[in-house]
């Protein structure tokens, strides 16, 4: 099976009648054919603004044709606190973005170099973090320590599952945890926080990257603007929460362009190798 096939089932509604085949761009209004959008990242040809990816359009972009194994595919929420409209909710989700929750898991190739790989889908429930998505990465960071591979992750989120109240929050402590046994391994986590990157996931596994990059122009905060000036009674500085802002105060370490992130994330994970390391080390003690 070649990555298109494996991926057309995360790819937007695969049916062509409800499949637009132009796009337009929220800034600009020009109107895109979608494969021209597909070739060019997802960034509008005409004013350079970049389109959200859904979770098979980025997995195609960055991993190498075929390498992608999906793992606990068909996990799905129930409605653990019987929150009203959720179960409907959850449905409408799946049947309008054709996967079943707002992360997919996986192991994969990025330029030749094994991985397991999260992305997350703002399509499903803004990406939101309910015990589903919480689990699904925790056993991923749990798979890839007994695996020994380093952990790339594409974050997008609108925080935790209000619906799954109190256990959608776990989710952060959980995630936290496996995110913190794979570190102590020696192994890598290498997170690129995409617009937005809020609530919840900013305030645990998003910021727990031994490298963390974002995408220009990306939304990332805890808590909204409106939200903070009201309780703080100040005026924000412009460009707060845009990850421009987040490089200079140190919270991100690089910002990268989407032509450019496949090479850079096989840089990082070739310079974090964990044979290539502990070579390092032995090299050093026998100096
Ligand atoms: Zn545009």
């Amino acid at each position: 099976m070649n990555l298109k096939e494996s991926l057309s089932s995360l790819l937007p509604n695969s049916n062509a009648a409800a499949e637009p085949e132009t796009r337009t761009c929220k800034h600009c209004n020009t109107e895109t054919d979608y494969d021209t959008l597909r070739a060019n990242d997802m960034i509008c040809p005409s004013c350079g603004m970049y389109f959200r990816m859904r979770a098979g359009e980025r997995l195609d972009s960055v991993l190498d044709k075929g390498s992608f194994s999906e793992i606990d595919k068909n996990m799905k929420s129930t409605d653990p606190i019987a929150f009203p409209n959720y179960a409907q909710k959850l449905e409408c989700a799946k049947k309008n973005t054709n996967l079943k929750e707002a992360v997919v898991c996986g192991t994969g190739k990025i330029d030749g170099i094994r991985c397991a790989i999260f992305v997350m889908d703002s399509a499903f429930m803004m990406g939101s973090m309910g015990t589903v998505v919480g689990e699904k990465i925790t056993r991923l960071f749990e798979k890839a320590l007994e695996m020994q591979l380093p952990v790339v992750g594409f974050i997008t989120s609108g925080g935790a599952r209000m619906q799954e109240g109190i256990l959608s929050l776990m989710q952060m402590a959980k995630v936290s945890g496996a995110v913190k046994r794979h570190s102590e391994a020696g192994n890598f986590y290498l997170p690129v926080l995409t617009d937005p990157t809020t609530g919840g996931i900013t305030a645990s596994f998003a910021m727990q990257g031994d490298v963390i990059l974002a995408e220009p122009k990306a939304l990332i905060g805890f808590a909204g603007q409106r939200v903070i000036e009201q309780t703080t009674g100040e005026k924000l500085p412009a460009g707060f929460q845009r990850a421009e802002f987040l490089l200079e105060h140190g919270f991100v370490d690089m910002i990268e362009e989407r032509p450019r992130l496949k090479y850079t994330l096989a840089r990082l994970l070739r310079l974090h190798r964990k044979h290539d390391t502990l070579m390092r080390q032995e090299r050093r003690k026998t100096v």
